[in-house]
């Protein structure tokens, strides 16, 4: 009952904000710092410049709050202590946990997300080695994205997957490959690996994985009688993903009819992933898992015993205002 304890002291969803640092570019165009933090509080305000009528300049304040807001010095291993490490416990005890980085392109989701399945796995393995040993349990992980509504095996060259639902309302990915690990050079390799094929096309890597959802998913398997010879059935499961950016579900009007199509998609995933998440938080019975491909490859990670963290990433420069009391908005509505 100690272990049923600490999980019912997980928050089912929590919210955190992270701001990154002005970069070289925001400073060459003289872009200011517009997002305040008070020291050791959950408030954020923005400071949005305004123009009146008579061209006199106004700021217009807009507070919010979340359950943590991690300033421009906090580490990525504070993130991940405050994030993730919580709920790493529980999914040896079938909690299935999904952590989301959301934002505009450029506002740091990346480099938010690329650590955590690394040190996630490193807490992993110490806990199946140090406190479960002997008990049978496999961590395997798997790695894919969506791309305009279509799932590709990012640790099989891209291949293109299906999804079936079984007659359990089960959600699989068929043929996903699945890497068991028991050591941390081996999940660091297959991260590389993964990130490498994300969709790169012609135009540059950033651009065009701002397109894409990056799905990374920890799983803990066991066999009924802990051994190593029969069937491993899921206990529980992590999950990271690093959203598409957040501007591109604005592209639905755009000359190129693909970005337009992709724009449209995006907008619906991550407007099914809110309702889905607020879903959760309001214990209703149905939740809307069928918006978009996104909800429905997640399915599983949120009916039973599931936790979210959402990371919302947000730039400081004044240039993306609008964007980030966007994000501001989105992430202040999936509570
Ligand atoms: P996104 O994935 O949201 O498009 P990235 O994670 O690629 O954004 O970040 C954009 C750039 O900003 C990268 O060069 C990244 O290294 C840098 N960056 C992002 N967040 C931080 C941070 N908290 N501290 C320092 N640099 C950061
Ligand atoms: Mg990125």
């Amino acid at each position: 009952s100690m272990d049923k304890d600490r999980a019912n002291n997980v928050a089912k969803i929590k919210v955190v904000v992270r701001k990154r640092p002005l970069n070289k570019k925001e400073i060459a165009k003289k872009e200011e710092d517009i997002i305040t933090i008070e020291p050791n509080s959950n408030s954020l305000t923005v400071h949005e410049r305004k123009l009146k009528v008579d061209l006199t300049e106004y700021l217009e304040k807009h507070e919010f709050l979340f359950d943590a807001v991690l300033n421009e010095d906090v580490s990525n291993d504070e993130v991940y202590s405050e994030t993730v490490q919580p709920l790493v416990p529980l999914i040896f005890q079938r909690t299935k946990a999904t952590c989301f980085a959301y934002g505009q392109t450029g506002s740091g989701k990346t480099y938010t997300m690329q650590p955590l399945p690394l040190k996630a796995t490193q807490d992993i393995l110490r806990l199946m080695y140090c406190t479960y040993h002997n008990q049978g349990f496999k961590l395997l992980v798997s790695f894919f994205e969506i791309y305009g509504g279509k799932v590709f095996d990012l640790l099989n060259d891209r291949k293109k997957l299906c999804m079936r639902e079984d007659g359990k309302q089960q959600v699989c990915i068929v043929g996903l490959q699945e890497y068991r690990v028991s050591d941390v050079e081996t999940i660091k390799e297959l991260i590389e690996k993964g990130n490498a094929t994300r969709s790169t096309g012609t135009t540059g890597a950033n651009e065009e994985s701002s397109r894409s959802h990056a799905i990374l998913q920890l799983a803990i398997k066991r066999s009924a009688d802990g051994s190593e010879t029969k069937p491993a059935r899921l206990v529980g499961k992590l999950s990271f993903i690093d959203l598409a950016g957040s501007e591109r579900g604005a592209d639905t009007t755009d000359n190129d009819k693909q970005t337009r199509m992709e724009g449209a998609e995006i907008n619906k995933s991550l407007l099914a992933l809110k309702e889905c998440i607020r879903a959760l938080d309001n214990d209703q019975g149905h939740i809307p898992f069928r918006g978009s491909k996104l909800t429905e490859v997640l399915r599983d990670s949120f009916v039973g015993d599931s936790r979210t963290v959402m990371i919302s990433c947000i730039s400081p420069s004044s240039g993306s205002c609008e964007h980030t009391l966007n994000t501001l908005r989105y992430a202040d509505r999936v509570k």
